[in-house]
């Protein structure tokens, strides 16, 4: 992982050009941006069950007619935020093993 890639993008097998530098994995800008829009559509699911379930946990317990009503939907924000990063990340690393044709590194 120290040395930079200097191959053609590992992904498409484009040839970088003069401007354009393959990010530490060795994959262009455009494969790049595929695979973060992909990982970022699969993280929606589990961040929006999340937010069901917290729903349905906190209407459940009755804390939506409590006062810190806000207090708890503020913490359910947060942690569906933190389940979306997570989960982002996670379908970013499977999904690039996936997309990475037989990667030697
Ligand atoms: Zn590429």
């Amino acid at each position: 992982m120290a040395e930079a890639w200097t191959g053609p993008c590992r992904v498409c097998g484009r040839e970088f050009g003069e401007n354009e530098k393959p990010d530490a994995n060795g994959w262009c800008a455009k494969c790049r941006a595929l695979l973060v829009s992909r990982s970022t559509r699969v993280a929606w699911l589990p961040t929006v069950l999340f937010a069901l379930g917290f729903y349905a946990l906190v209407a459940w317990g009755g804390l939506l007619e409590s006062r810190f009503m806000v207090v708890w939907l503020a913490l359910g924000v947060a942690l569906a935020w933190v389940t979306f990063k997570v989960a982002r990340r996670v379908a970013f690393d499977v999904i690039r093993s996936r997309m990475t044709p037989r990667a030697g590194v």
